[in-house]
């Protein structure tokens, strides 16, 4: 088969690799139904990640199982399933209590940018959904698979609750998501901090009340005057770089909630600002399994559609245009049909 390789810089490559197989009884083969290319991706795209040798490209997967290891039970050759980007047992304390990214017996998946993907610990991994779903309900399943659960995650962690003021730093898809998932939380007022009118008007059709365009210390005076002098109740810190995670503490009232999903790109706190701010911290990778089954149903039913965060398709083989316009943000999320 083909698929996608990274060799360094802006260099993505679609080309010859081994189809994947069975390699342990708890796997599964699925058939790409679509993937796509991810915010975290273009930090080796542009070289901030070093690439120290050609490396397999993807980690977000919808599809068509076709074959299960012999020790797999509750997954089946025919249906249709959605994983994340970790593979996960579900069975171990970590898991048990909702943190299956960090799964005792965890694996990443790193090679969904091609047409077949092998998935490890199939049974724990992958939720199928009732019945193949129509064409139209695919971009929305897929985005359950990594941006909508994290940024559901993001918006869970910063404890959004009914009535709630939140503002959320970040409007690449996983902070446009973080907007959708505090709207279907509750919260009363969402501001999201945005400079690109695309993202901005997406923005406000996933919730978003209000817009920042003021980043930095402006940023920070703008969510506190647009919440009475106090700060956010709950603030979703989806970007990863020092400025990003300063103003979301910042921005935070005193005991106040910050859920952080942006991979940190040298990112250091300080211990006495961290003390006197009085802020909850919680983040990390999205545990997005704890989430899939309650996503699956809201996309089914029609209750959210987070696949507008796709505003560019392209046939998988193109999937170094996808980046392209991506890195030069033409595009907020590519999607990717093999
Ligand atoms: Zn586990």
């Amino acid at each position: 088969m083909l698929g996608t390789v990274l060799y360094g810089p802006r260099d993505v490559r679609f080309e010859e690799r081994d189809t994947p197989t069975i390699l342990k009884p708890t796997d599964a083969i699925i058939r790409m139904s679509a993937t796509c290319v991810c915010g975290s991706d273009l930090w080796p795209y542009r070289g901030i990640n070093l690439v120290p040798e050609p490396t397999p490209m993807g980690h977000e997967y919808c599809g068509i199982v076709e074959e299960v290891g012999s020790g797999v039970t509750s997954i089946r050759a025919g249906q249709f399933v959605i994983g994340s980007f970790f593979a996960s047992d579900n069975t171990c304390p970590h898991c048990q209590a909702g943190y299956q990214t960090s799964c005792e017996h965890k694996e990443i998946i790193s090679t969904a940018q091609a047409p077949i993907l092998r998935v490890p610990l199939a049974d724990g991994t992958l939720v199928a959904t009732l019945d193949i779903p129509s064409d139209d309900l695919i971009p929305s399943l897929l985005a359950v698979s990594d941006v909508m659960g994290t940024g559901w995650f993001a918006a869970d962690a910063a404890n959004v609750k009914p009535g709630m003021s939140v503002a959320v730093v970040g409007d690449g898809a996983v902070g446009l998501l973080g907007v959708l998932s505090a709207k279907q939380m509750g919260a009363e007022r969402i501001i999201a901090m945005s400079r690109h009118e695309s993202r901005q008007k997406l923005a406000r059709e996933f919730g978003a009340t209000d817009i920042v365009t003021e980043r930095g210390d402006e940023g920070v005076a703008r969510i506190k005057e647009l919440t009475d002098g106090t700060g956010a109740d709950s603030v979703l810190e989806c970007v990863g770089t020092q400025e990003s995670m300063m103003q979301a503490i910042r921005s935070a009232r005193p005991g106040g909630f910050v859920g952080y999903v942006g991979v940190p790109h040298g990112v250091e706190l300080s211990g006495e600002e961290l003390f006197y701010s009085h802020v909850h911290l919680h983040g990390g990778p999205a545990p997005v399994r704890r989430f899939l089954p309650a996503l699956i149903d809201l996309v089914w039913n029609g209750k959210i559609n987070p696949g507008k965060v796709f505003d560019l398709t392209l046939p998988l083989e193109q999937v170094a245009e996808g980046y392209r316009a991506m890195d030069e943000r033409r595009a907020i999320k590519t999607l990717l049909r093999p």
